[in-house]
């Protein structure tokens, strides 16, 4: 009966959900299974017409066609989730779905992952109690492209938590400040793209801690690769950072004064070069209530918060800064209001430079001062989420990261994100394809081993010691005045000449060389910066900072050197994939774009995966694991057995009828083929 009622678990489809979800509360187990075989003829009909909720299940589990098929279908019907076993797929609906109330959450609150219609919820959860009872790390890939919902996955995960946790006051503190950080970060890393009203434009990894009962009680996150470009230059329909229009927006009046800035976005030169300040979708004024009131609740002081605000103020000052060609063609200013506000210390610093020269110098330093700023606004929200007591924790980390990105005219920071999400899909395939296929040959499990494009060579490629295209980048960095973008190009054409992955698109190279220099910062600048007043700059420009290094790291090497750290904190941890797709270009609900969509599926190895997963075994523990959580199920054999772990599993699945084909037992593992399978047994556990 238990076996059977599983079965079925496994095979209810959404259609009967709302309805089931009023039962299931309050229900005992025994109701529960009557319920569902009751509900067994029509959930079979409702199959047909939303598709099934694993793709496990899919009998052409090798056709993409069917997989799209499947996806289409539960699209259509509201469903955005679909499960790959584990791992989750989440098609963004474009609109809202009321599936992320209060309630939704409670009736996935301990609930098997598969008991249910696929949900965000039920992954967070399953994730959190498997935390719990194995005393170990987890993170949460989050990936797809820009605009596939991403971010709005990692934010609905981390309310679940906040809501789900046990609580207390000190609890609520820290949990209040994890969900406040996102709009704090969005309004100073998200910016409007071609792709996305809220793209994010930095990497965000975010830990949050819990302590052994489960109640959240600390967090930390690290940022990566901010898109400081934005902050001078926007392609057309794109904006600069939120933050600078909300508080052009919603500034309050005295604070405009005082900052010297008028309500109109058109008068700064930093916010219209994509001419579209105004978004409809997006609401500047409420966002910037949003932003003032996180940063109070974060613990941000008055005067910190003037001095931020005074920094976003001048460098929308800075970027109307205009110069004008003396007698003998060098800049000078031809901008006093702007030089008076920024500069209210009157300190004249005096550089021969030609416009082009000066505009340039100006734009590194806005892009600088606003780097800088970010970084320090990660490091007070750290400080702010920091967990001081000492005891052990154990930790679900979220990670957010740039998806994909594909324009007409590609840049270096379309390189470094592509290249991010190259690592984090090799990452994905030593984690699950390649090291499952190994985990099975260790075991000593018979296994017909798949085939896979293992994107190794495509890293290679790109970090590989004095032959990647960083190695040359670099090479070409250090020879300023000389190497151009072109020198570099024709260098890479020579190098990589041949290889099966390497083709260039001329326009595809333009600001290489620059962006991955990033140290324009002259000594001029520098002492500019170190003179003045504002509390936050005085640590941003520390005068321990020396005035210029031989040989400085470039962005690219120091952005591998980061994906490096961020591979290692992943490798220590259990993984688990939300995988997202966008379905139109359009940002439109309602419209699924096969071709789109069958690239994703494509690219983000759904395929191979949902391969991996048929043929092998969807769960498996340690024998000494798999003992101790079940053993109170035969309560005759123990306490009184002895003989090895194995032998107490083998004589623990016989009791529990476990067919032969079911499991299989390896050499310290045992491998379940089904999690149904393992869910009989959870529910058992229940029951008894
Ligand atoms: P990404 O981080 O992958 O670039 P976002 O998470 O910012 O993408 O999503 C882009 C937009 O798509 C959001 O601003 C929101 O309008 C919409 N969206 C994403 N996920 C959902 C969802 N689960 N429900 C409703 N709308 C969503
Ligand atoms: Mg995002």
């Amino acid at each position: 009966m238990l076996c059977l009622a599983s079965l079925t678990f496994a095979w209810l489809e959404d259609i009967t959900v709302t309805l089931w979800n009023l039962f299931l509360i309050g229900q005992s187990l025994e109701e529960r299974c009557n319920r569902i075989l009751r509900d067994m003829e029509g959930s079979l009909t409702a199959r047909d017409r939303v598709g099934l909720q694993d793709f496990v299940l899919l009998e052409a589990y090798t056709s993409e066609s069917a997989f799209l098929e499947n996806l289409r279908k539960r699209f259509h019907e509201n469903l955005i989730y679909t499960y790959i076993g584990t791992l989750l797929v989440s098609v963004n609906p474009y609109k809202e779905l009321g599936i992320y109330t209060k309630k939704q959450m409670d009736i996935y609150m301990g609930v098997n992952l598969f008991e249910l219609p696929p949900h965000i919820y039920a992954l967070a959860d399953n994730v959190y109690r498997t935390m719990l009872t194995e005393s170990n790390n987890h993170f949460i890939l989050i990936s797809g492209e820009s605009g596939a919902g991403k971010t709005e996955a990692s934010k609905k995960i981390l309310q679940f938590y906040a809501v789900s946790c046990p609580s207390t006051k000190l609890m609520d503190n820290v949990r209040d400040r994890l969900l406040l950080s996102n709009p704090v970060l969005e309004a100073f890393g998200n910016a409007k793209t071609l792709k996305n009203d809220n793209s994010s434009r930095f990497g965000k990894y975010m830990d949050i801690q819990f302590d052994h009962v489960g109640g959240a009680v600390g967090g930390h996150i690290l940022s990566y690769l901010l898109e400081k470009s934005r902050v001078v230059h926007q392609n057309h329909g794109e904006r600069n950072f939120h933050i600078f229009y909300q508080l052009v927006e919603g500034g309050e009046e005295d604070l405009l004064r005082w900052l010297g800035l008028q309500r109109n976005c058109q008068q700064y030169s930093y916010l219209v070069q994509g001419e579209c300040a105004k978004v409809s979708s997006i609401n500047d004024k409420t966002d910037w209530k949003t932003v003032r009131k996180a940063l109070t609740v974060i613990e941000f002081s008055e005067s910190n918060v003037e001095s931020l605000f005074a920094i976003i103020a001048s460098v929308l000052h800075l970027g109307n800064v205009k110069f004008i060609a003396d007698s003998r063609g060098y800049a000078t200013l031809n901008s006093s209001p702007e030089i008076h506000w920024l500069s209210k210390e009157n300190a004249t610093v005096l550089s021969p430079f030609t416009i082009d020269h000066a505009v340039y110098a100006r734009d590194a330093l806005a892009k600088a001062i606003y780097g800088r700023t970010f970084t320090w606004l990660v490091n007070m929200l750290n400080e702010s989420l920091a967990n001081k007591d000492s005891s052990r924790k154990t930790v679900i980390g979220l990670l957010d990261i740039y998806g994909f990105e594909v324009f007409n005219v590609n840049s270096f920071e379309q390189f470094c994100i592509n290249y991010c999400n190259e690592k984090l899909q090799q990452l994905f395939i030593q984690l699950t394809l390649k090291s499952e296929q190994e985990e099975y040959e260790m075991e000593g499990i018979e296994w017909e081993p798949v085939p896979y494009f293992n994107n190794k060579i495509i890293c290679d490629l790109v970090e590989e010691k004095f032959k990647g295209i960083i190695a040359v980048l670099d090479e070409e960095c250090l020879r300023p005045g000389e190497a151009t973008d072109m020198t570099f190009l024709e260098k890479l054409e020579e190098k990589m000449a041949g290889h099966p992955h390497f083709i260039t698109q001329r326009d595809t190279f333009l600001t290489f060389c620059n962006l991955s220099l990033d140290h324009v910062l002259t000594i001029f600048h520098l002492q500019v910066m170190r003179q003045s007043k504002n509390a936050i700059v005085q640590l941003c420009f520390p005068t321990t900072e020396p005035d210029s290094k031989k040989r400085p790291e470039t962005v690219a090497t120091q952005f591998k050197s980061s994906l490096v750290g961020l591979t290692e904190i992943l490798m220590s941890k259990e993984p688990w994939y939300v995988r997202c797709i966008k379905p139109n270009e359009g940002k439109q609900p309602g419209s699924f774009d096969d071709v789109l969509v069958r690239h994703q599926v494509k690219y983000l190895g759904l395929m191979e995966h949902l391969r991996v997963r048929r043929a092998g075994f969807a769960y498996r523990r340690r024998y000494q694991i798999f003992l101790q959580r079940y053993k109170p199920l035969c309560p005759d054999t123990w306490p009184n057995w002895k003989g090895t772990a194995a032998e107490g599993v083998q004589c623990l699945v016989k009791h529990l009828g476990f067919k032969p084909d079911e499991y299989k037992m390896g050499r310290t593992k045992i491998f379940i083929r089904h999690p149904r399978t393992l869910f009989a047994t959870e529910d058992a556990f229940e029951v008894c």
